[in-house]
C-alpha cells in the first residue's frame, strides 16, 4: 500500500502509511507500528486525555502479611 503525500507529523519525510485512529499520513519514523497509529495518537493513548479525574488508589494487597 503507497501513500502519497508528506508525513504529518515532521511535515518532512515522505508518507509511508496513514494512521488507523486519526488518518494522518505518517512516515515511518511516526507510526508506531505496533498500533497502527501515528506517534501523536500515541502520545495521547499513552498520557490519556492529560485531564485527571478522581484518583483512586485501592492496593488492598499492601498489608497482605501474614504469619
Ligand atoms: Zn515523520
Ligand atoms: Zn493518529
Amino acid at each position: 500500500m503507497s501513500v502519497d503525500g508528506l508525513c504529518q507529523v515532521c511535515q518532512s519525510a515522505r508518507a509511508e502509511t496513514s494512521c488507523d485512529r486519526c488518518g494522518n499520513l505518517v512516515c515511518e519514523d511516526h507510526v508506531d507500528r505496533d498500533l497502527g497509529i501515528c506517534t501523536e495518537c500515541a502520545v495521547e493513548l499513552g498520557e490519556g486525555t492529560g485531564s485527571r479525574g478522581v484518583e483512586e488508589r485501592d492496593h488492598p494487597d499492601v498489608d497482605g502479611f501474614q504469619f
